[in-house]
Order: C-alpha cells, then sequence, then structure tokens
C-alpha cells in the first residue's frame, strides 16, 4: 500500500476522512476516501500501488474487460454498453466535424474503437490489460500498453478519449500530460467520470457502487476535476450527462437489498431527475480544449 502525503490536485497535505468504503467486488478490504482540506478533491488514501493493484481487478464481474457474461445485470449492461457505444461516437463526431483520428485511453477490448473504425475514424487504444490488448488485435486495432505512450511523441491525435479511465490511472500527472500534448492544437477530449455530487452518491453514501475502491483512485467533482485540467491548460467546453449509468450505479450499490430491481430503477430514475437542473448526473462526460 502507498499513502499519498500530497493532494494529487493542489499539492496540499490536509486530508479529513469523507467516507470509508468496502471493496464488494474482489477484496472485501475497506478503504478509505479522503477529502483535502484546501481543494475539496476526493481520494482513495491509502491505496495499493501500482505493483499492488492488479490482483483488485481479478474478478470475473468486472464488466469493462469481459465480453461474455451471464447474469441478467450483465445482459442488461452488454445492451446499454452498445447504446453507449453509438451515442459516444455521435458525440465525438458532433463535436469535431473534421475529426480524422482518435485515440482510446484505456480502450479495454476495444469495442469503442472498433465502432469508430467502422465511422472511418483513424483509431489507436491504449490499455495495460495483455488480454484485452489481444482481443483488441483480433479486430485489427492497434493497442499499446500506456509505458509505451511517448513512442507517439511529435504525432498528434484529433480526439482522445477515457471511457471512465481517468480515476484508474496511478501516474496521473505524468500520464494526463502526455495525453494534452498528443492532442491536435483544435483536439478536443472526452473524459467519462462517475460524479460524487450526484443524488445517487448522496443517497448511498459510502455504500455508493462508484466509488468503486480500492480501483478508483480519485473521485472527481465539477469544481476538483475544472481545478485538475487547469493546470494542464486545459478547459471544459461541454458537460453531458450519462443517464444511464444512475440505474447501472443503483442497481451495483442496492447489491443486498431484496428489492434491488425496483429500487435501482426508482433511485436511478431519482437521480436523473434531480440532476436536471444542476447537471449533477451520476456520471459525466466531460468535453475539454486547450485554454
Ligand atoms: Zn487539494
Amino acid at each position: 500500500m502507498e499513502i499519498l502525503k500530497n493532494c494529487p490536485v493542489c499539492g496540499q497535505t490536509s486530508f479529513v476522512l469523507y467516507a470509508k468504503c468496502q471493496d464488494k467486488l474482489v477484496s472485501h478490504d475497506f478503504f478509505e476516501v479522503q477529502k483535502c482540506n484546501s481543494c475539496a478533491f476526493l481520494f482513495t488514501n491509502p491505496r495499493p500501488s501500482k505493483d499492488e493493484i492488479g490482483p483488485y481487478y481479478q474478478s470475473e464481474e468486472y464488466f469493462s474487460h469481459s465480453t461474455e457474461s451471464k447474469s441478467l445485470i450483465s445482459k442488461v449492461y452488454n445492451k446499454v454498453r452498445d447504446i453507449n457505444i453509438r451515442s459516444k461516437v455521435n458525440l465525438v463526431k458532433n463535436e469535431l466535424k473534421d475529426v480524422e483520428s482518435i485515440l482510446d485511453y484505456g480502450c479495454g477490448v476495444g469495442l469503442f474503437l472498433k465502432q469508430c473504425k467502422l465511422d472511418g475514424l483513424k483509431v489507436q487504444g491504449v490499455e495495460p490489460s495483455n488480454e484485452a490488448r489481444e482481443i483488441a488485435s483480433e479486430y485489427s486495432i492497434s493497442v499499446i500498453d500506456p509505458d509505451e505512450l511517448s513512442t507517439f511523441l511529435g504525432q498528434s491525435f484529433d480526439a482522445i478519449s477515457l471511457w471512465h479511465v481517468l480515476e484508474h490511472i496511478h501516474d496521473l500527472d505524468e500520464k494526463f500530460n502526455e495525453l494534452v500534448n498528443l492532442l491536435s492544437p483544435s483536439g478536443k477530449m472526452f473524459i467519462a467520470l462517475p460524479n460524487p455530487d450526484s443524488w445517487d452518491a448522496n443517497h448511498y453514501g459510502s455504500d455508493w457502487a462508484a466509488f468503486d475502491v480500492p480501483r478508483h483512485l480519485y473521485h472527481f467533482t465539477k469544481p476538483t476535476f475544472k481545478k485538475f485540467i487547469a493546470k494542464y491548460g486545459m478547459k471544459i467546453v461541454g458537460i453531458q450527462p450519462m443517464k444511464f449509468d444512475a440505474f447501472y450505479v443503483s442497481l451495483l450499490s442496492e447489491e443486498n437489498s431484496i428489492m434491488k430491481y425496483p429500487n435501482a430503477f426508482l433511485k436511478g430514475f431519482i437521480s436523473n431527475l434531480k440532476a436536471g437542473s444542476s447537471m449533477n448526473y451520476s456520471s459525466l462526460i466531460y468535453i475539454l480544449e486547450r485554454q
């Protein structure tokens, strides 16, 4: 385990306990989410180091790397995922009319890039899992390990996407800096993150499934994300809701309830309703440009 002495966003050293959360997926251990007293950033601390985190991903239920799973949740999840992929591709094409190239960081088995490729884009994936990279290569998608990112130096991409990925990256500053350097001057980044300021997050508290400790190392809110990206000369130019996530995260958060399906439907519905004016949906897609 490693203990962060400095806030990953502002560098200050004073934190307070925000939530004590259990890893319900793999280890069943408890982890603290701490809040920076200076900038209010939420982060998992202490956390397994980069070398220790691997076993925490060893779960059949960890969908992002698995293509076939049999439970009802995963069937629904897969359907919704297909719809989500289409809407993500549409979002990128609407935001960047002349988009030619895209780099997807944390591309998993490459389903999003597969669709981008079918839509005529030049695609590049980045993914730490060997297994996932091998599956992606079956779709003839080029996928490299994150440690090979620097080999792209001097190249640029019109779009760079991280779909629920940024919160997993240990060497956050190094990798985000590399990605910003790979973005073309008028390019855009698309970053999806869970939102701990959402109604469902407040409702479930430390049981909110999207804390997903210890795999989620950071828990960005709109203000703390804005502060983080400003360090790299980036700004938010748009925010899109991910409405399905309210239902999915509620379902995972209701795991021990005998009424989990009706409860999750109700809570997801309320979360989306409450988010209407504040845009504090369960998950958000941030669209970024250079300042
Ligand atoms: Zn801070």
